[in-house]
């Protein structure tokens, strides 16, 4: 059944999508339309997202302690922790980067039916309000937000009441208090050990309990995928055509990137990576969220790809927090696409200069690592990007009628992204840390990897 889950949830995908387009061909108005639409947003927002993201909390915490008290040593964390945060930032910027030398050079903002959209934009505006509404309040309600905002809401985050972070998914303070409670733990030595079995089967039952959740991902993954294809249909693309395939373009070859440093550096074939983590991909496709993604995330790397968990445990959590690959790749194009678009417009008056692309790059790099990681928290981020620049908000909604789809493959492309530092990290790390497990005499390797024949290296190739 394992082995098949990913042709089931691909089955189930493709029947979501003729699903979906069945639903938004019958007048909205119709009982068999609400009722329908009603039930599988029931099924795969309420239930199926609502149950990932009930163990990722407790999964985030109780991972990065297992993974910190396996840890040999403080000197350990460190490295691990600094060569983890090194590379998600290279990668990070390397995804800005396309993003921006795509938009430069395709610029969708002055194809397509750019007059069009100008001279009639106020009563598309209020068309868009009327459809979208949440959304627009949610970015109207970002106005003003600066990088000065980002930086103090995120150390805000970070310090904050364990218990307040764990009950509300905060993530980044969940980490935080998660690595200094680790940190103490193995400081204290001897009176700490007696703790640090309990942290590993409490690790092991979360990753059952994720393995439950996934048995019933393809049934799920239908509603979800029927849902959004059903309130939305195919018809927004016509008008954006320029702009969504910019993004996927600008994606997709960070994708490769991706994929070779997972071979050069990773050492392991992006055939055998890809296959690894096929699970998490498409959950994190149809979610649109690497938080609720992330109990699979885990599981993928450390099962098929062989991750060490000592290092899964720790890198991952902090990945699905801070690296956002599609995202910050995503936010560049946006920003850009809606200044060719509008620019000279009232509330866009600007010319892109490079100073102003340079600051668009580090925006988007930190608006990306301040995102939530749940469905269209990119979108809300942006306005910092949009923001320091001098773009009006005004103008963001012209993309929101494509951005769900665009969320799915910014979101697959983040959990991509945070795989592939796990396993470039465990290549790094993996022999160091071996060794220093041996030294200490410790069997650390915990839940189900302890009793299978491979370990770490078995999955490397060359
Ligand atoms: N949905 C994305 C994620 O969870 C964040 C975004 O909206 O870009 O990774």
């Amino acid at each position: 059944m394992k082995n098949k889950l990913h042709i089931l949830i691909f089955v189930a995908m493709a029947a979501g999508l003729i699903a979906g387009l069945w639903l938004s061909s019958l007048d909205p108005s119709t009982p068999l339309y609400e009722n329908s639409i009603w039930l599988a947003d029931l099924l795969g927002k309420t239930v199926f997202i609502g149950l990932l993201k009930m163990i990722v909390a407790p999964l985030i915490f109780i991972s990065i302690l297992a993974a910190i008290v396996s840890l040999a040593s403080r000197a350990e964390l460190w490295r691990i922790g600094w060569k983890t945060m090194a590379f998600y930032l290279t990668t990070t910027s390397i995804a800005v980067t396309l993003g921006l030398v795509f938009v430069l050079t395709i610029q969708p903002g002055l194809r397509g039916d750019r007059d069009m959209i100008r001279a009639s934009w106020a009563e598309r505006r209020a068309e868009i309000d009327h459809e979208f509404g949440a959304k627009t309040a949610k970015v109207d309600g970002a106005e003003g937000l600066t990088a000065a905002d980002t930086i103090k809401a995120n150390i805000q985050k970070i310090v904050v009441n364990p218990f307040k972070a764990l009950s509300e998914g905060q993530t980044l303070g969940v980490i935080f208090f998660a690595c200094l409670l680790g940190i103490a733990l193995i400081t204290v030595g001897k009176e700490g050990r007696p703790v640090i079995p309990i942290i590993q089967g409490m690790n092991a039952a979360i990753m059952r309990i994720t393995g439950w959740i996934m048995a019933g991902s393809p049934f799920f993954i239908f509603c979800l995928i029927t849902s959004l294809v059903g309130q939305h249909g195919p018809g927004v693309f016509e008008l954006l055509f320029w702009y969504v395939l910019t993004v996927l373009v600008a994606i997709a070859a960070h994708v490769v990137v991706l994929l070779t440093i997972c071979k050069t550096v990773g050492k392991m074939s992006p055939w055998t990576f890809l296959k690894g983590i096929r699970e998490a991909w498409m959950i994190a496709f149809s979610t649109r969220s690497s938080a609720a993604t992330l109990p699979v995330t885990m599981e993928c790397v450390e099962e098929n790809l062989g991750v060490r968990p000592e290092a899964a445990n720790f890198i991952l959590p902090l990945g699905a927090t801070i690296n956002m690959d599609g995202t910050a790749l995503y936010e560049g194009v946006a920003v850009i696409f809606l200044i060719q678009l509008f620019g000279g417009m009232p509330g866009a008056e600007i010319v892109l200069t490079p100073v102003l692309t340079v600051v668009i790059f580090l925006t988007a790099v930190l608006a990306s690592v301040g995102a939530a990681a749940v469905p269209d928290a990119g979108l809300i981020t942006m306005v910092l990007v949009a923001n320091a620049v001098g773009l009006s908000v005004e103008y963001i909604p012209l993309i929101f009628a494509v951005d769900a789809f665009l969320d799915m493959f910014r979101t697959s492309t983040n959990v991509m992204g945070d795989a592939v530092g796990a396993v470039v990290i465990n290549r790094l790390e993996g022999d160091r840390m071996a060794a220093a497990l041996a030294t200490d005499g410790r069997d650390r390797v915990p839940r189900s990897r302890r009793n299978r024949p491979h370990d770490s290296e078995s999955r490397v190739d060359g």
